[in-house]
């Protein structure tokens, strides 16, 4: 086993006793999870929690392009739970745009100075903006908070004929609730099949018929070259010159680490802050990283990772608070897992994807099955379709030969 500063029990007592002041700058998912984290640790010093959002507790967003999005469940429905109370001071609605390493302080845009002796970085990641002629008209939007989800709604009540460019989670799913909601959907993707980077082949051939079977028109290895309208969005024209009318665009072409606050602060950033297997910062050992920001060292796979997904916010909050504390001992590394559901697909996938796919229980023609991926013969990734028990079975078995790859030092 691994042990970093402060794993066993009385070196814990001093980090712990060191520790008096915390900030968790972001409050979403890995900062929330990360704060409740520290109060279950013992953690008895002040804490202080910065979001540029007013609202707390943060939106849950899975449920945004699913269930709040099709009127299944109300806003309120999909804010996170708050599981232990955090006794923390709560500055909302003002962002941080600083960090002085040397002094521990924070600066925010309201002229606020926060001190802090250890420090959680959580501010997640932005939407990724579409550049060409007309992208700054009114309709083009994108799909990131409860604003865009309640936007989107009015255009399903008015029957809007919906281009979406970017055919990966995003557009996907709002496709898939959209399509159910009866509206003209069209995707707009640069890639040959959606989301075949992330599920490999054989799951995006299935999801691209699922797409047409549900009417959603897909405008696959397209680039967009402008959005049309004088005032108004009325359609987005493809680089071949066709146009494809639409009264909304919704924009779901990835996201940027929201690093630019930490530029002059000194911390190495490079697609998200760097950190170290235990999720410290390069170089500053009193601060920590999680959640879509952090680019951690991942022991299992050997390489540097930053994952998107919600359980590793969870579980990376969790931990990040832990090793701000001295009280993890291996290092982090996480099976990747998410899961996604489209019409009345329920996918998951856990792992990395390997170079050669296989169908080991069910098949596409029910709807029902399992893929192995394998690279070299090794499996790397499992995703099931509507197999809870098979694919949790088999996730259990990765996550073991994963955590039994982890190298073992100390
Ligand atoms: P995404 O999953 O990375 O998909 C973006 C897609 O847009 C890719 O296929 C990309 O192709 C394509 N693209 C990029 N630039 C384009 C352009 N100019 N024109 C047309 N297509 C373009 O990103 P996302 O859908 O925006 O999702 C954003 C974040 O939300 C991600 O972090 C995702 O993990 C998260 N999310 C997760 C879930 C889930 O886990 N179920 C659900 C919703 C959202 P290239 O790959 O070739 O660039």
């Amino acid at each position: 086993m691994d042990y970093c500063a402060g794993a066993n029990p009385v070196a814990n007592m001093l980090v712990m006793d060191q520790m008096k002041n915390i900030a968790i700058v972001g409050a979403s998912l890995a900062g929330l999870r990360g704060a409740e984290e520290l109060r279950r640790q013992g953690y008895d010093g002040e804490l202080t929690l910065i979001d540029a959002s007013e609202h707390h507790p943060a939106i849950d967003r899975p449920p945004l392009s699913k269930e709040v999005l099709s009127g299944k469940w109300t806003p309120e429905e999909a804010r996170l739970e708050i599981f232990e109370d955090v006794r923390a001071r709560l500055i909302l609605g003002v962002a941080a745009t600083g960090l002085d390493l040397e002094a521990g302080v924070i600066s925010l845009a309201d002229g606020q100075e926060i001190t802090f002796d250890g420090l959680m970085i959580a501010t997640g990641a932005g939407v990724r903006h579409l550049r060409c002629p007309g992208s700054d008209l009114p309709g083009v939007m994108y799909y990131r908070d409860l604003d865009d989800c309640l936007t989107l709604r009015d255009h399903i009540e008015r029957g809007s004929r919906v281009a979406i460019v970017g055919g990966g989670f995003i557009g996907s799913e709002v496709a898939a609730s959209l399509a159910l909601a009866g509206l003209e959907v069209t995707i707009i993707d640069t890639v040959p099949l959606p989301m075949e980077a992330q599920i490999g082949p054989i799951m995006a051939n299935h999801l691209a018929d699922q797409h047409r079977a549900h009417g959603v028109t897909l405008k696959l290895g397209a680039g967009v070259e402008a959005i049309e309208g004088e005032t108004a969005v009325t359609g987005v024209r493809l680089t071949g010159g066709e146009v494809i009318p639409a009264d909304v665009v919704v924009t779901g072409i990835g996201v940027i680490p929201n690093t630019a606050w930490l530029a002059e602060s000194g911390l190495e950033i490079d697609n998200g802050v760097v950190c170290d297997e235990h999720c410290r910062a390069i170089g500053a050992e009193n601060v920590v990283v999680a959640g879509d920001i952090a680019r951690f060292q991942h022991r299992g796979y050997d390489r540097a990772m930053r994952i998107e997904h919600w359980t590793n916010a969870v579980d990376q909050g969790e931990y990040a608070a832990r090793a701000l504390l001295g009280t993890t001992a291996d290092g982090y590394a996480p099976l990747p897992f998410f899961w996604s559901d489209q019409y009345d697909m329920h996918v998951q996938f856990a792992g990395v994807k390997g170079q050669e796919e296989e169908i080991v229980k069910g098949s596409v023609e029910e709807g029902r099955f399992l893929i192995e991926m394998r690279t070299d013969g090794n499996l790397t990734g499992i995703l099931g379709v509507n197999q809870n028990a098979a694919f949790g079975r088999a996730r259990r078995a990765l996550a073991a030969e994963l955590a039994a790859a982890v190298p073992v030092t100390g």
